[in-house]
């Protein structure tokens, strides 16, 4: 269905962000990777779906690294046809307590890098008329929880971001709509599980299940095959007038 598209996923070498390149290369797009640690293995794992696969590791707290791996892209592809605005972090304070270099990698690494990849692929997308641009917000994209102030500013940003992109593409062949996943088993989510485990002295077991229970209805995880699924939809025909949604895949979170 993808074949001949390339398809940048912005912090894929691990998480949400592999999950969604292995499913776009599954379809036969070639994929840009980025991110950070050992590029390697997530190159041989899309290579192994006949893939064709690069890496660029650009900082995406940095613009000019942004620039660069815009650059590097249609170098290597001619352009960027799917744009998957994936990298994120995470901290965890009191807004009083917050650092402020948190805060700002924060809303550095998960909103503007958005706008600068944004900003970057559309006009290639809009002389092929065609194109697709799908930001990974979260939940918190749509509500809140505390302790998270920055992640939920910028994850709030990216929907509104999306919904602005939307309709100023709305009467062409680009279409750019935002996946709000709730919990999904990756390292960022692993990290806040093993924290909350030593905070309460509990087993690593108890706190996954109480991580579930206070906010997941389903009680069960989100896969990133079920992520990769929904974004290889919004890049087919069917999703053409699929245009700033904001769409959950959050086992009922934000529907109580
Ligand atoms: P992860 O920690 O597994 O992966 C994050 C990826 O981003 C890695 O490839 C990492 O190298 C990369 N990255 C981090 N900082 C970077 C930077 N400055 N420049 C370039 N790359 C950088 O996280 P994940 O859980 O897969 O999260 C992916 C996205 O999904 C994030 O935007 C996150 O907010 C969102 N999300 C995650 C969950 C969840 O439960 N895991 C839920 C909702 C939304």
């Amino acid at each position: 269905m993808l074949k001949g598209k390339t398809a940048l996923v912005t912090g894929s070498t691990s998480g949400i962000g592999l999950g969604i390149a292995k499913a776009l290369a599954q379809q036969g797009a070639s994929i840009v990777l980025n991110g950070f640690g050992d590029a390697d293995k997530p190159k041989a794992e899309i290579e192994s779906l006949g893939a064709r696969v690069v890496h660029h590791g650009a900082d995406m707290s940095k613009p000019s690294d942004i620039e660069d791996m815009m650059k590097f892209a249609a170098a290597r592809f001619d352009r960027v046809d799917i744009l998957v605005n994936n990298a994120g972090i995470q901290h965890v304070a009191k807004v009083e307590d917050f650092p402020v270099d948190r805060w700002d990698a924060v809303i550095a690494i998960n909103l503007t890098s958005a706008f600068h990849t944004t900003r970057l692929a559309v006009p290639a997308m809009r002389e092929a008329n065609w194109g697709r641009i799908v930001n990974i917000a979260s939940a918190h994209g749509l509500v809140a929880s505390a302790q998270k102030s920055a992640y939920v500013a910028a994850k709030h940003g990216i929907v509104g971001l999306t919904k602005a992109v939307a309709l100023e593409t709305a009467t062409t062949g680009i279409t750019c709509n935002a996946i709000c996943p709730g919990w999904v088993l990756t390292p960022l989510v692993q990290k806040q599980i093993d924290d909350r485990s030593a905070r309460e002295g509990i087993s690593v077991a108890q706190a996954q299940n109480d991580l579930l229970g206070e906010k997941q209805p389903s009680l069960q995880f989100t896969t990133v095959e079920q992520l990769g699924g929904l974004a290889v939809f919004l890049c087919s025909s069917a999703a053409d007038q699929v245009r700033g949604v904001a769409w959950q895949v959050d086992g009922g979170w934000t529907a109580q």
